[in-house]
């Protein structure tokens, strides 16, 4: 579309602990209410890529982030995790997250601590996540420790939607679910995404699932992005099939 970018990454360059390059030059651009992939193998760049916008890296240890980052047209280098939480960016961490010994409607409600807007607003919100993960209602008194992965993953994704975000940045959502499983949380991802035009940013290994959804794909390869397009054209083009998604 011709509206500008939420989301803007130009030529970011991460250095862990003062000396392992390991982003090379990452850009990429997440239109308003788009899906976009960041797909490559294991150790590729996808997770210090969103730590490295979310400012997760942390500079005390000796990480550097370079470039440039552009969310809803503000720079968010300088900005705190939190403080990006409150302009809308908020990240899915890989591994859900949650906190076990809370219950999940506690869990979800921890979502809500950047919000100023009440206890009215913040339950009602608690609703329509509950309307968007049945599963969760059903489970709100459990202890989120003891709940299922596929359900802890829902609870980590509705603790963000709590918040109240304009993107989402989603660690490898289906790492250890079942098939099925992946594929009813990606439609309520992409639910999320069309009603409340959510952005957002997927890092995935599971490359076939998440081309299936996004509209458009970055490919990295130790630290680089090697190829990139809407996500229908990645999935016909013979690289991808073959080295991507299994299929020669
Ligand atoms: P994964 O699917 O495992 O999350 P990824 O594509 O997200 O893979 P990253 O986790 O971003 O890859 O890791 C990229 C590279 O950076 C890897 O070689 C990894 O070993 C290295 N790395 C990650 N975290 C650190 C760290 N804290 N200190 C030093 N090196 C790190």
């Amino acid at each position: 579309g011709s509206s500008a970018p939420i989301l803007d990454v130009a030529n970011i360059e991460v250095i862990y602990d003062h000396v392992i390059l390991v982003l090379k030059g990452v850009s990429l651009t997440v239109q308003q209410g788009g899906i976009v992939a960041l797909l490559g193998a294991n150790g590729a760049g996808k997770t210090t890529t969103l730590k490295a916008i979310s400012n997760l890296l942390r500079a005390e240890r000796g990480d550097v982030t370079k470039g440039a980052i552009l969310f809803d047209g503000e720079e968010v280098q300088a900005l705190s995790p939190n403080a990006l939480v409150t302009r809308g960016c908020i990240q899915v961490m890989e591994g859900r997250h949650c906190f076990g010994h809370l219950t999940v409607e506690e869990n979800l409600l921890t979502g809500a601590f950047t919000r100023h807007d009440g206890w009215g607003a913040v339950k009602a919100d608690l609703e329509k996540v509950y309307d968007y993960f049945p599963r969760l209602r059903e489970r709100r008194s459990s202890q989120a420790g003891y709940t299922s992965g596929g359900e802890q993953q829902m609870c980590a994704i509705g603790r963000a939607l709590m918040s109240r975000p304009k993107m989402i940045l989603l660690d490898e959502p289906s790492m250890g679910l079942a098939p099925q499983l992946v594929e009813q949380i990606f439609e309520i991802v992409k639910e999320i995404n069309a009603k409340e035009g959510v952005s957002i940013l997927l890092a995935e290994q599971n490359t076939n699932v998440a081309l299936r959804y996004a509209t458009y794909g970055y490919i990295l390869e130790s630290g680089r992005v090697v190829m990139d397009g809407d996500a229908d054209a990645l999935r016909q083009n013979e690289d991808v099939k073959e080295f991507y998604l299994g299929v020669a």
